[in-house]
């Protein structure tokens, strides 16, 4: 008989309870170091006392109002952002999903107010990750995604990632904008070189495109700068943030330049629940924490700390770590397996570390941004210990 929960997750037979700072407690008690943090979310890890204060205090004014009245809380962290990206304008959201929707929209209806509405087309990346509306994943040309619900939008093509030549080929009449992740997070922490990135920048001022980056995994203090188009020479003309900016409260934003939200008059979209009150403080207490002088420096220092313990680790079990580097940059790391990832993971979570599997053979490890040296040790303690019993042979 089936679930009462819809059956899309095979999950594991675990209920988390509680979660305190970088840990949490399962009901029979078990504690996990979490370096997931509810896939690159929970960036003050959980419960964090201003997070927690700023949501009380909204809870006991108002939560809800639509979006048929001005929210304060909006206005507030779209200055704020707006002050620290190249943004104009944005549109907040529920999920990164919704995020995603909104920038493909707001690219469309560019082209069309500008009197080119042929240039509907799309230019996505293998490996891509854009999330599970229809919108989402006409981005992406995995089959395990698409599979089922075809036909999916039309005007999407798509090429290998971090191969420009093959992007540019890719270009006709109909194309409208390139999305990209600068760091694949599902597809397996493959970030974007910088010729590729500054190259696709060229491209779409040479085409008359829109560059839409999808932050959602990877900005948010994530990677050590706010966003991570700050580690490349570029500017997007619209960007997708979710994940870390509700610090695990559902909220998610579509940031964009003058030029395109202009595009987007009244009447052209909406949300029922978009920048709710309750998440709109969350997100300004979590802006309170991340810009605050020198956190980001802290996040590139854990990381840089963090990825130099696993690089002294991965030897000392070359038979479950490949002899790969270390991938990914800031928080956001990756590490290749000789071993299937997705048993690792669950082999790990029994040692009492959480992390994720990402590409066909790599496992995530994405902390919450604030934890400290003695984290990193046992992280680093654990996944040894998960080595050492991973069954070998069969
Ligand atoms: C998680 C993710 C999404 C989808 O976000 P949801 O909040 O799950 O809808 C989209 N793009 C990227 C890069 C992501 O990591």
């Amino acid at each position: 008989m089936i679930s009462s929960v819809m059956p899309t997750y095979a999950r594991p037979d675990i209920e988390m309870v509680r979660g305190d700072g970088a840990y949490l407690f399962d009901s029979k008690g078990r504690k996990y170091l979490d370096f997931i943090a509810g896939i690159a979310v929970n960036a003050f890890g959980h419960g964090h006392p201003h997070l927690v204060e700023a949501l009380k205090r909204q809870a006991e004014t108002l939560w809800h109002t639509s979006n048929l009245y001005r929210i304060p809380g909006q206005e507030k962290v779209a200055e704020r952002l707006k002050a620290a990206t190249f943004a104009d304008t944005m549109f907040f959201t529920n999920s990164g999903t919704e995020a995603v929707e909104c920038a493909l929209k707001a690219c469309r209806r560019y082209h069309y107010v500008n009197g080119q509405p042929e240039k509907y087309g799309f230019i996505a990346f293998d490996n891509a990750f854009h999330g599970r509306s229809m919108g989402a994943i006409s981005a992406s040309s995995q089959k395990k995604l698409r599979e089922g619900f075809e036909p999916l939008l039309p005007g999407f093509k798509f090429a290998p990632f971090n191969d420009l030549a093959a992007t540019e080929a890719l270009i006709d009449e109909h194309t409208g904008g390139i999305i990209v992740e600068p760091i694949q997070g599902e597809g397996g922490i493959a970030m974007a070189t910088p010729a590729f990135m500054n190259g696709l920048k060229v491209l779409c001022d040479k085409h008359g495109l829109l560059l839409i980056l999808d932050e959602i995994q990877c900005g948010m203090g994530r990677t050590g700068k706010l966003f991570a188009y700050e580690h490349y020479d570029i500017k997007p003309d619209i960007m997708t943030v979710a994940k870390g900016i509700g610090g695990g409260f559902p909220l998610g934003a579509c940031l964009t330049t003058e030029a395109v939200g202009v595009t987007m008059s009244a009447g052209t979209h909406g949300s029922t629940y978009g920048g709710n009150p309750l998440g709109m403080a969350v997100a300004d207490a979590v802006l309170d924490l991340m810009l605050e002088p020198g956190f980001l420096d802290q996040v590139t220092a854990t990381g840089e700390r963090l990825a130099q313990a696993l690089g002294q680790m991965i030897p000392n079990h070359d038979d479950v770590f490949a002899a790969a580097p270390v991938r990914g940059i800031g928080l956001m790391r990756g590490l290749q397996l000789k071993v299937p990832n997705r048993d690792f993971v669950g082999h790990a979570r029994g040692e009492g570390i959480l992390a994720a599997a990402a590409g066909s053979d790599v496992i995530r490890l994405m902390p919450p941004l604030n934890i400290g040296q003695a984290h990193i040790d046992e992280a680093v303690e654990r996944l040894s210990a998960a080595a050492r019993s991973f069954p070998r042979g069969s």
